[in-house]
């Protein structure tokens, strides 16, 4: 099916595109890489009157580290984060996260703020961005805010975000320096959507685990924390028992459907198996930080 007729309009500044907003209201949409909003309206699931693309406007297309974090602008896609040179050592986990994204189709055109933004239960960075404990930066006409991940989602596809505030960034806070993580995610075939998925990322502080980051794919009504996994790695010594312990946790947490992607109890065993197969990763890849 074809969307409905809609207006165009390509600002140039994050201003425009927010006056346009303001202007609009609800018969407004901001457009990124259209991999989620287009599919939708040509379900007419959503008849945007005015499609407003903030593909021109340029300080958004730019990944970085400054200021004690990795800033990731507004239009840097999932190949971008798949393939940058600052999403190796530290940030690894966003470039596992990257490649497991869909196919490069949707890779090359959609991006890590249009998914966040779009909060899909089954999206992949609301996982690696809670583990990172991220920042959403959002920018409206009384000016810019930063909102923390836990507080940005606020239920499937549904976030805090005002109607009329421009995400301009995601930014994650450098992690400490022996420190590392990983994505892992079981799909049925290369570029479906996660049966369930673990993002894991933990630092180290003379041999024991300062932060440890724990969050779930595909297993909940959105993504999920594994709070009491992360707080009962936090100050051990990362052993067997102890590894063990979080993965029985982290399973805990999650509270799956039975559906074509597998029973409820088979996504729990997977959630804890990953969370397992995660922390030893990430311990190797903090060891070689
Ligand atoms: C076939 C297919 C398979 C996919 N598989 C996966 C998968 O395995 N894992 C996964 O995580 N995702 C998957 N996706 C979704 C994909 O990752 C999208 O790219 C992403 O969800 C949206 O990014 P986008 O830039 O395309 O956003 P758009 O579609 O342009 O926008 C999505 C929403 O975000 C809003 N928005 C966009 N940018 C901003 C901004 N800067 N400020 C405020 N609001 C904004 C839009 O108004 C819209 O509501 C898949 C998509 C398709 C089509």
């Amino acid at each position: 099916m074809y969307p409905a007729a809609f207006e165009y309009q390509a600002p140039s500044t994050v201003e425009e595109a927010i006056s346009l907003l303001e202007e609009h209201g609800d018969e407004a949409k901001l457009i990124a890489g259209g991999q989620s909003l287009i599919p939708l309206m040509k379900l007419r699931f959503a008849t945007p009157q005015l499609l407003v693309d903030i593909g021109r406007i340029p300080d958004l297309d730019t990944m970085q580290q400054e200021d004690g974090g990795l800033h990731i602008g507004a239009r840097v896609s999932h190949k971008t984060c798949e393939r940058s040179k600052t999403s190796a050592g530290r940030f690894g986990i966003i470039a596992d996260a990257a490649k497991v994204i869909s196919d490069p189709i949707v890779r090359n055109r959609g991006t890590v703020v249009g998914s966040l933004v779009h909060a899909d239960p089954q999206g992949d960075w609301g996982a690696v961005m809670l583990a990172l404990r991220a920042e959403v930066v959002a920018q409206g006409p009384s000016g810019s805010r930063s909102i923390p991940i836990d507080e940005f989602f606020a239920g499937p596809f549904t976030t805090t975000l005002g109607g009329n505030e421009v995400v301009t960034e995601v930014r994650v806070p450098t992690p400490q320096p022996k420190s590392g993580g990983t994505y892992l995610k079981l799909e049925r075939k290369v570029g479906d959507y996660a049966t369930a998925a673990v993002a894991a990322q933990v630092d180290f502080d003379h041999g024991k685990v300062g932060q440890a980051g724990i969050a779930l794919t595909g297993v909940g009504p959105g993504n999920v924390r594994a709070t009491e996994a992360e707080a009962a790695l936090r100050g051990a010594e990362l052993t067997d028992d102890a590894i063990a312990e979080a993965g029985r946790l982290a399973a805990e947490a999650a509270t799956p459907q039975d559906d074509v992607r597998g029973s409820a109890t088979y996504k729990r065993n997977v959630v804890r198996v990953f969370t397992e197969r995660g922390l030893r990763e990430a311990a190797k890849r903090a060891q070689a930080a």
